[in-house]
């Protein structure tokens, strides 16, 4: 599986998760990994998984496209109990089914973000209504 940025991932027993880093000064996580602690600068730092789970903070429907995606897409800030604040895409639910809502519980799935230039399909991380039915 080709990932968009393999670092933001590790591999675990329940697969992949999202990874960011904690710091050991002062206690914040922060997400994607930076060369110091956003908060007190310390570079002593360690790897933290972060919750497959968190809950809606706001979210758009798009009607204009990017290259790679088509539209309509909706995105969404996802809360993390980590107090990490994730832009995603949301998927598993239609703009128009008008199941989302701010502040419901979501979870984080491994899906085909786009393709390359060879035809691969590229992985990226995603949020789905928490419960929702797979697709495949
Ligand atoms: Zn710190």
């Amino acid at each position: 599986m080709k990932l968009l940025d393999p670092s933001l991932f590790k591999e675990t027993e329940e697969g992949l998760a999202l990874v960011g880093q904690k710091c050991r000064t002062c206690g914040k996580i922060a997400f994607p990994k930076k060369r110091v602690c956003p908060a007190c600068f310390s570079d002593d730092l360690e790897d933290k998984l972060l919750s497959k789970t968190g809950t809606l903070h706001t979210f758009t429907c798009t009607y204009l496209g990017v290259p790679h995606l088509n539209p309509p897409y909706v995105i969404g800030f996802v809360d993390l109990p980590e107090k990490i604040r994730l832009l995603s895409l949301i998927t598993d639910c239609e703009p128009w089914d008008e199941v989302l809502q701010v502040d419901m519980p979501m979870e984080m799935v491994i899906d085909k973000l786009m393709e390359d230039e060879q035809g691969e399909d590229v992985y990226c991380y995603k949020f789905r209504p928490k419960g929702a039915a797979d697709r495949k």
